[in-house]
């Protein structure tokens, strides 16, 4: 577990260490922003425990990488209002994905084997959070797109963005990091809608954010990421 910032820690997990949950100092405990994967749930326990135990589970979003810890850890689990259906879905691959448009074939053969594995099942949402919410001292932000109900977290005193999927820091659609330093729209073949996830990443960029914390590998720092995500925001 790294101490990111102020009263945030990370735990990366599973597969090349690249799946990130999130705990924010919150009343004494911890709240966690986004739950893994179910083979992480023994380890994310002990983590919340060491920080004073758990509050609640915050869904960035639903997706099976996600939410895999979720329905283990007996704290109320909040999504926003747009996620709830497919966080209750049994389904481990989002009705809306698309994978065959995955461009290299192996890895288009194994996303399916992996979703399932990392799956931890359906999760009850004990209630919602939406923009213009508080969660932890962090106001919560919309970014439609990657799922319609995705979201991130903001602070703007030390410009501290969480922000789940909005934005990759690694190369997902081949398996691979990206450059140093470079952040890419996550590949349309997990869109709910790829327009709109463009465009959440420049919001995103709007804020001018000193870190990033996305949902996928280390954070992203830099004095001003706005021209770093308005880049990624062109591509593809
Ligand atoms: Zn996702």
């Amino acid at each position: 577990m790294e101490k990111v910032a102020d009263g945030v820690w990370l735990l990366r997990g599973d597969l090349r260490k690249a799946m990130n949950v999130y705990f924010l100092e919150d009343d004494g405990g911890v709240v966690m922003f986004d739950a893994g994967t179910k083979p992480m749930r023994r380890k994310v326990r002990a983590a919340a425990e060491r920080l004073g135990g758990l509050n609640r589970v915050v869904l960035g979003h639903a997706h099976a990488d996600h939410r895999g810890t979720a329905p283990y850890l007996g704290v109320p689990v909040e999504c926003h209002p747009d996620e709830v259906a497919d966080a209750e879905s049994d389904a481990s691959i989002a009705p809306y994905m698309d994978l065959s448009q995955l461009p290299v074939a192996p890895v288009r053969w194994l996303y399916p084997l992996l979703l399932r594995r990392w799956d931890g099942g359906p999760v009850k949402i004990e209630g919602t959070v939406s923009e213009g919410d508080t969660v932890a001292g962090f106001q919560v932000l919309h970014f439609p797109g990657h799922a319609p109900g995705l979201i991130g977290l903001w602070r703007e005193s030390d410009r501290l963005a969480i922000v789940s999927d909005v934005v990759y820091l690694v190369d997902s659609a081949r398996m691979r990091p990206l450059p140093e330093g470079e952040a890419s729209v996550p590949h349309p073949a997990w869109a709910w809608d790829h327009a709109k996830a463009k465009e959440s990443v420049r919001k995103l960029a709007a804020l001018e954010p000193a870190t990033v914390c996305a949902g996928h590998d280390l954070p992203l720092r830099g004095e001003n990421l706005r021209p770093t995500l308005e880049a990624a925001a062109e591509k593809h």
